[in-house]
């Protein structure tokens, strides 16, 4: 896919799921944990462990975490998975933030993103992927976060040859205006769990095949229902 049909593709993906900003009603800190929470699970589960915490413990703030049992939050989480693992960086996170940060990342947040970022995956279980959704959705910084409905649609579409990081963050931004970032995110995940999924891409019923690589090598010779992802 070359950038002018990437433009093309991503006005229409975009037009079809107008941006839904999960973040606005949260805190930064908030973006942050759920975050952490969506780690290797899916975004009910993801909302469902943050709906725990809530219920448990009134806020999700540093305050409220810091020193709170790892069971406790462990048992609140449950629905999100790997609760040991992320209830340990859930306090730890918390117990930095207000002990480095004041309590707050808003002065993180307020840095240059290259400086944010290097704050955010200076801290336990964040990593570039995190780091750039709370950069970008709690943030507004100009980042284009790749989770796997990204990553994967960034191969399909030959924007880069594998799964890597940087790489993919790197193509992506090359192409997408500052400003549509956070947006075009959205809709490429929109996208990832609606039509082009990792099994069975519903490519029959995609408003951008057109364009699609992936489609035009594989798809357009083989009835949609046997459609196959190399990476399932
Ligand atoms: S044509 Fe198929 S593989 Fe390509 S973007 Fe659409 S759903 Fe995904």
């Amino acid at each position: 896919m070359d950038r002018r049909a990437f433009l093309r593709t991503m006005r229409t993906l975009e037009a079809r799921d107008p941006l839904a900003d999960w973040a606005a009603p949260m805190t930064p800190f908030e973006v942050l944990v759920s975050t952490i929470l969506s780690q290797s699970t899916t975004v009910g589960n993801e909302r469902r462990g943050m709906d725990g915490l809530r219920k448990a413990f009134g806020t999700v703030t540093p305050d409220a975490l810091a020193e709170a049992p790892i069971r406790r939050i462990e048992r609140a989480i449950w629905h999100a998975g790997l609760s040991r693992q992320k209830a340990g960086r859930i306090r730890d996170v918390a117990r930095i933030v207000r002990g480095r940060w004041g309590g707050s990342l808003d002065g993180v947040l307020r840095r240059r993103t290259e400086a944010a970022r290097a704050d955010l995956v200076s801290l336990p279980g964040v990593g570039p992927k995190t780091a750039d959704v709370v950069l970008a959705m709690a943030g507004g910084h100009p980042t284009f976060p790749v989770d796997t409905h990204v990553d994967r649609i960034a191969r399909r579409w030959g924007l880069v040859p594998r799964t890597d990081y940087e790489a993919t963050r790197a193509a992506l931004e090359a192409w997408t205006p500052p400003g549509k970032r956070k947006a075009w995110h959205l809709a490429m995940i929109a996208h990832g769990r609606t039509l082009c999924k990792a099994r069975r891409p519903r490519c029959a019923e995609c408003p951008v095949a057109r364009d699609c690589d992936w489609y035009r090598a594989r798809g357009r010779r083989r009835p949609d229902k046997r459609l196959r992802s190399p990476e399932g």
